[in-house]
């Protein structure tokens, strides 16, 4: 009897096994042909100084709108993108499409960069291509790298990092406190700005651990010039919080959530969200 649920169960599990075979190729092909078509958008989401209330920038985040199956999240296609090589296609899209977007609004714009994408050999060149086509300058543009990054060769990494940071291009450290974060290794990227990862940023008022994380850091940070992003500001608490801790910088569904050019230029024209604590207000520019 055991052997005969093993069996049946092994039987199940195999045709499960291979819905996900079909599923996944099926996803591979339509990413290829998606990208060809023109299925994927960007939402951007506002960055602001706390102190001032300003939106200093905004990040672009990719979305593809899949035929049949509505809009799919980076945690749907993401990966898959990365271990098809697709990831280069578009992620020359995204900075060309979001330059496009941003040029003439006077914000910063953050960009995301895969693991992938940054081992490319000539990333730094191929990035100022786009930016010259764009008419973006290069010290507008900040990317968002993992420490996932110098998993494989840190010398190389690091000498990447260099060599954009040489061309003006801005380096932020994104989800940091998640991974395996050595304060070793923060000593020795050049970053410009390290974001707090929102697990931390979302606990600050109920974990007194997570508060004591997110204060240490950001002090740490301002000792190595670094400014700080918190990641994941759901709500006034939290500003509020991060206002007394002397974070730089705040981003989350709190502030705006990630939106369609159109109605983000419409949230920065009538970004009117009071900031009690400080008495500012969130403003464009
Ligand atoms: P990320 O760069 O850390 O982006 C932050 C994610 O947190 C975004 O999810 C954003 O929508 C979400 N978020 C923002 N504020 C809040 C908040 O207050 N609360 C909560 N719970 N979440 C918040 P999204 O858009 O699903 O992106 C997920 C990840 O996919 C990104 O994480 C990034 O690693 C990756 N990604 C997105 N766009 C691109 C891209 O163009 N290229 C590459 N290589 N990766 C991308
Ligand atoms: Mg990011
Ligand atoms: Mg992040
Ligand atoms: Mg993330």
């Amino acid at each position: 009897r055991a052997r005969e649920a093993t069996g049946s169960s092994c039987h199940f599990y195999t045709a499960d096994m291979h819905n996900r075979v079909i599923d996944r190729l099926n996803t591979e092909v339509a990413l290829y042909r998606g990208l060809e078509r023109g299925e994927f958008e960007l939402h951007y989401q506002p960055k602001v100084d706390l102190r001032s209330g300003r939106v200093t920038g905004v990040e672009a985040l990719l979305r593809w709108n899949r035929p049949g199956f509505g809009l799919q999240m980076p945690d749907r296609f993401i990966d898959i993108l990365e271990q098809t090589g697709l990831i280069m296609d578009a992620g020359d899209w995204v900075v060309r499409e979001a330059c496009a977007a941003i040029r003439n609004l006077p914000l910063s714009l953050a960009v995301n960069v895969s693991p992938r994408q940054f081992q490319h050999p000539r990333l730094g060149e191929r990035l100022m291509r786009i930016l010259d086509e764009s008419g973006f300058p290069a010290e507008r543009l900040e990317l968002e790298v993992t420490e996932q990054i110098v998993v494989e060769d840190e010398q190389g990494a690091i000498a990447t990092l260099h060599d954009l940071a040489g061309r003006g291009i801005r380096i932020a450290l994104d989800d940091y406190g998640t991974g395996f974060s050595s304060l070793q290794r923060l000593k020795k990227l050049p970053l410009h700005t390290l974001k707090i990862d929102k697990d931390f940023v979302m606990s600050l008022e109920t974990s007194r651990a997570d508060a004591a994380i997110v204060r240490s850091t950001i002090e740490l940070c301002h000792q190595l010039d670094i400014d700080v992003v918190a990641e994941g500001v759901e709500n006034e608490a939290a500003m509020t919080l991060l206002r007394s801790f002397d974070c730089d910088i705040g981003q989350g569904y709190g502030i705006c959530r990630p939106q369609p050019l159109g109605r983000l230029v419409e949230w920065l024209a009538s970004a009117t969200i009071a900031s009690a604590a400080a008495g500012s207000a969130v403003q464009p520019g």
